[in-house]
């Protein structure tokens, strides 16, 4: 079958593709380097021209009934449903990730997104605040135009997840897909179209970090939500500072996952297999750092071994292909480094190892320390550090001994123990008996600094508005000169 992906131009503005005029961007089947699409980046000016039609058109946008905008969100999600395996296939070949995530993970998690914000428009309202007389009433507004910029890992889910909130509240937005996965967006801005969205509130760019720092920077623009690295984050988040733009910040992490004695140990070990190994490992919220007690880690480590050498490698399309590629000749480089670190400093390899052509397979190092660089930095890929712990208070200190705040998670079959050591893991989301689950109705992101800000829930709309306070004067002005 053919791989061809190339999509009829490069960039979306305004309702519209348009050719970049910037460098070429081949996009490459990760599986077999196949150059499946030919892009090209937006030039400054183009990135200009995104953002002015943005600001032209989020005022109607913002002015309509919340029902009628919900609307169309409503109908984009069904037209991706209607979709569903055309887009699957997209996204596989665009990321490397395998056939039976993409059909169940990512655009099914971004069609949930438009539908969850698309359902919660009409439902936003303001406050009335009696002062005995005069009061004043809030209104919650949109914050105008806002810039999504994306990681490459969930490519389709991030853009649902930044543009549907974003769109419900009656902002526009201009996205810049990571630069190794630019196709999804397009698709996103075409079927956002053709379920009614006016031109111009969705717009797409395409570029590496210079074209997304344009955007940033552009006057325009009031908003920033990035999902990507902490050092990316940390320059968008201070050229955003400059122009006092709103931010939200999905950055990285180095997750703890906690497994105590009393745990099920079938459960404990599939939730660190899908803490590390889904999507290649590739996912900003892995546990990589699992804490094991004692008494328990030689059978956690034998059982984890075991299922791990069933795992399916191969080409993503294939149905039965359970892990995928690396995305990237650069990434795979920085794993298999980060692998042979692993070795030179003293950890234990279980199982996997460097592995060959674009793959890393599972792969687990014992008897780590916390002073070790891989238990200390997130790597993105399928490497997991396995730690050893006695007890509940050193357990916790160590998880918690890390710049980083995304996720954590804790298995046990102590019903007090869970909750307590999940009040005290210093982290956005934590799973009790679970691992990676993020459903829309959830906020979602990190503390420390992991980022700023959160996606999806109701909690999504605060950060995609802004509050005005209107104050009512029912009597006379009282002057006193
Ligand atoms: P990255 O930081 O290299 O790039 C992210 C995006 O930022 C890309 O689109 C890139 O072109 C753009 N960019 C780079 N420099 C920029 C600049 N100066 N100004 C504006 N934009 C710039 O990240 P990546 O390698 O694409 O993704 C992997 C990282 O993303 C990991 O650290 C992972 O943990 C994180 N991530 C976080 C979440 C989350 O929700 N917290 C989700 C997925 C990935």
């Amino acid at each position: 079958m053919s791989h061809d992906a190339q999509p009829d131009a490069s960039l979306y503005i305004a309702g519209r593709f348009a050719e970049g005029e910037g460098e070429a961007l081949p996009v490459h089947y990760p599986y077999d380097a196949t150059v499946i699409a030919t892009l090209r980046a937006a030039t400054p000016k183009q990135v200009a021209q995104a953002t002015a039609a943005a600001a032209a058109a989020q005022p109607a946008w913002a002015a309509l009934r919340p029902v009628e905008r919900g609307r169309v969100l409503i109908r984009a999600a069904q037209m991706i449903r209607d979709r569903a395996e055309e887009l699957a296939r997209l996204e596989t070949l665009d990321t490397g990730k395998p056939i039976q995530e993409t059909r169940v993970a990512d655009w099914p998690s971004g069609a949930e997104a438009l539908e969850y914000f698309g359902g919660l428009a009409p439902t936003v309202t303001g406050q009335a605040i009696p002062l005995g007389g005069d009061f004043v009433y809030t209104i919650r507004e949109a914050l105008g135009v806002c810039a999504g910029i994306g990681a490459w890992n969930y490519p389709s889910q991030i853009a649902c997840w930044k543009a549907a909130p974003a769109l419900a509240m009656g902002n526009a937005m201009v996205f810049k897909p990571s630069e190794e996965t630019p196709l999804g967006a397009l698709k996103l801005a075409e079927i956002l179209t053709e379920a009614g969205l006016p031109p111009g509130i969705f717009n797409v760019v395409q570029g590496g970090g210079a074209v997304g720092a344009a955007l940033v920077t552009d006057p325009r623009v009031a908003k920033v939500s990035l999902t990507g690295s902490v050092a990316t984050g940390q320059k968008v988040y201070a050229a955003a500072a400059e122009g006092m733009r709103h931010v939200t910040m999905e950055l990285g992490g180095k997750s703890p996952l906690i497994v105590f004695d009393d745990a099920s140990l079938e459960d404990a070990v599939g939730a660190a297999v899908l803490a590390n190994f889904y999507s290649s490992g590739q996912v900003c919220s892995n546990g990589t750092r699992v804490f094991v007690q004692e008494g328990i880690l030689p059978a956690f480590l034998e059982r984890l071994a075991k299922r791990l050498a069933a795992v399916r490698i191969g080409d993503p399309l294939d149905e039965a292909t359970q892990h995928g590629p690396i995305i990237s000749p650069a990434q795979l480089c920085k794993v298999r480094a980060a692998i042979e670190r692993g070795r030179a400093e003293g950890a234990r390899l279980v199982c996997g190892g460097p592995g060959e052509g674009a793959f890393v397979p599972p792969t687990v190092f014992a008897g780590v320390t916390d002073d070790m660089w891989i238990a200390r930095e997130e790597i993105f890929g399928p490497v997991m550090s396995v730690l050893g712990f006695a007890t509940e208070a050193e357990a916790v200190a160590r998880a918690n001994a890390t710049p980083y705040g995304l996720a954590a998670g804790v298995f046990t079959r102590d019903l007090a123990r869970g909750h307590r050591v999940a009040a005290a893991l210093q982290a956005g989301t934590t799973w009790i008996n679970a691992y990676n689950l993020t459903p829309v109705e959830a906020p979602f992101g990190g503390v420390k600094l992991s980022g700023v800000g959160r996606e999806n829930s109701a909690a999504a709309i605060e950060h995609y508005s802004q509050l005005k306070s209107v104050y009512v004067g029912m009597g006379g002005v009282d002057a006193p000169y």
